[in-house]
């Protein structure tokens, strides 16, 4: 019954979609994947876009892809053959750059005016050697198991007006091995967004290629792809996914289970890092490792598609991720009380023995780069904060209400098409809690330590202390940051000095620093270059010992009492 009521509007909104395109500008992408060069790591696509109903001057900026975005280099300055054309012939280009900064763009315009149909082809090289720049969001051009992916951030070039095209996209697999197909956020094989803004195609992942689906056919609003051959079967992990997306769906009250689509690519950096994305997410897996140190990562992006809201800061996206990633799965039966508190307690240990944690949230998105203890503010403050908050509410109304309530009705307010502002946020603390509402959210802000009671996340848990010794590079953490990183401000009697490292070495290295950070246990390794000599030095980031909150389970308190 609903599924055929599904399908026959579906059927409507193509038949609108099709007239509303005839008074519609369009902006095709065509995607030509060259033969996958797996054993070299290289490979490239072949792009060709036609955008109907250009109108511009000799000079006006008609294409633009950003040089470096989240840390992450695109094909902007890497890419070849260039060309354009349209009604009267080549069109000639040239380019311009914004000022170098953590992210900037690259401008293209037409040496002539351009009228009509313009068709812009040109090759996108493919490298796997782990970038230069470090740590960034899986976003790369990538080849493995004889196929590619990528997000189209770092890869397609987009018309630098905001006007609304009808985007089509069309795929030509002809140079890939046979029995290849392809796949995006928006579905299999060739397919339409629809009418919009172009820039869709930035938050889009591509994958083409002899690919594995988890499951074989979907029957719900879920679906897993990924290639080559991963370390662990994939399949079982999905299942659980699967199982989690259908109980978030229920959760967040969505009418319909909304399409979520997981890509599963190898990631030589931060391995079971992710990035959310229309409808999808990107997730990564290393040379080891399991799916279950996937699953972490899988409900903290899943939880993103329906509570990443316009209007709000990090704090609240990233900190309502890590609040919910265990606790929604322990509520739905797919995690233990057990791995629950593993999961709270390396965010608690993270948090508590930051250096940085008095950093004032407006000093977060200018410094976010350059210091991997202040990246993991917004996730692990923000993470504390809504959980002192949840006590809160939990408290002022005598357990009837929860931090759900205010959750559920921001997500609710999206769906409506209302407005989800910091603004919309007070109102509902001020609602909940009076002054106190407002008064503890300016506290976060400001950089105040967020402390949930003994027991802020449920009669299961109880606080305790736990000592660990703190995250320290042992040097100016800014010397890692751009493409060429020289250690500066050697502190001698750190372990990194110990180690051997010295002041004017210049490092890279294939680690992400938040991971490091977050395990005491994991040992930052450097390839140094000293003296035309390239060598390599590992040693534990770690300084002085501090007392840290941790969570343990109470006594007496069975596992069914957990998950409220
Ligand atoms: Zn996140």
């Amino acid at each position: 019954m609903r599924k055929g009521f599904f399908l026959a509007a579906a059927l409507l909104a193509t038949v609108s979609h099709a007239s509303m395109a005839m008074a519609q500008e369009r902006f095709e992408v065509l995607l030509k994947p060259g033969a996958a060069d797996q054993p070299d790591g290289v490979g490239h696509v072949y792009v060709t876009l036609r955008m109907t109903g250009v109108d511009a001057p000799a000079g006006a900026p008609l294409l633009t892809l950003p040089v470096v975005i989240a840390n992450t280099a695109t094909v902007a300055t890497t890419l070849t053959e260039l060309k354009a054309s349209d009604a009267a012939g080549d069109v000639p280009l040239t380019y311009k750059d914004d000022p170098v900064s953590l992210v900037y763009a690259r401008h293209w315009s037409a040496a002539r005016p351009v009228r009509g149909d313009l068709t812009v082809s040109y090759r996108a090289p493919i490298d796997n050697t782990p970038p230069k720049r470090g740590s960034g969001p899986p976003y790369q051009l990538r080849t493995e198991g004889r196929g590619l992916s990528a997000v189209g951030n770092t890869f397609i070039l987009l018309p630098e007006n905001a006007q609304p095209y009808d985007v089509q996209l069309r795929w030509d697999l002809s140079s890939l091995d046979a029995g290849s197909a392809a796949t995006s956020s928006y579905g299999d094989g060739d397919v339409s967004l629809g009418v919009g803004p172009a820039g869709r195609l930035a938050r889009t992942v591509f994958m083409a290629g002899p690919m594995h689906r988890y499951p074989q056919t979907a029957h719900g609003g879920f679906s897993a792809v990924w290639l080559g051959t991963p370390p662990f079967d994939p399949a079982p992990t999905m299942a659980w996914t699967e199982k989690l997306h259908g109980w978030m769906t229920g959760f967040f009250r969505d009418p319909a289970e909304p399409p979520y689509r997981v890509f599963l690519r190898y990631n030589p950096i931060n391995a079971g890092g992710g990035a959310a994305l229309t409808n999808s997410f990107l997730t990564t897996y290393g040379k080891t490792g399991s799916g279950e140190a996937l699953k972490g990562t899988l409900a903290h992006e899943m939880i993103h598609t329906w509570t990443s809201l316009d209007g709000l800061g990090q704090w609240f996206g990233e900190g309502n991720a890590v609040f919910y990633q265990g606790l929604l799965p322990m509520r739905a039966g797919l995690l233990s009380p057990d791995e629950y508190l593993a999961d709270l307690n390396d965010t608690a240990r993270r948090y508590y023995s930051n250096a940085l944690n008095d950093t004032p949230d407006d000093q977060i998105a200018p410094r976010f780069w350059e210091d991997t203890r202040i990246r993991v503010l917004p996730y692990d403050r923000g993470a504390m904060y809504f959980a002192v908050l949840d006590g809160k509410i939990r408290k002022a109304s005598g357990g009837e209400r929860s931090l759900d309530d205010l959750m559920i009705e921001m997500v609710e307010r999206e769906r409506k098409g209302l407005s989800t502002s910091e603004a919309d946020w007070l109102a509902l603390l001020i609602r909940e809690l009076g002054q106190a509402g407002p008064d503890l959210h300016a506290a976060m802000l400001r950089g105040e330590l967020m402390l949930p009671e003994s027991d802020g996340f449920g009669p299961c848990f109880t606080r305790t202390t736990g000592k660990v010794r703190r995250f320290d590079l042992g040097f100016e953490p800014k010397s890692l940051v751009g493409d060429v990183k020289t250690i500066r401000d050697l502190k001698p009697d750190s372990e990194a000095a110990k180690a051997g490292l010295r002041n004017g070495d210049v490092v890279t290295y294939a680690q992400a620093l938040d991971g490091v950070q977050g395990n005491p246990q994991a040992k930052l390794n450097l390839q140094v270059t000293r003296e035309g000599k390239t060598f390599p030095i590992s040693y534990l980031p770690r300084g002085e010992e501090v007392e840290v909150y941790q969570w343990a389970r109470a006594a007496g308190v069975p596992d069914s009492a957990c998950a409220r």
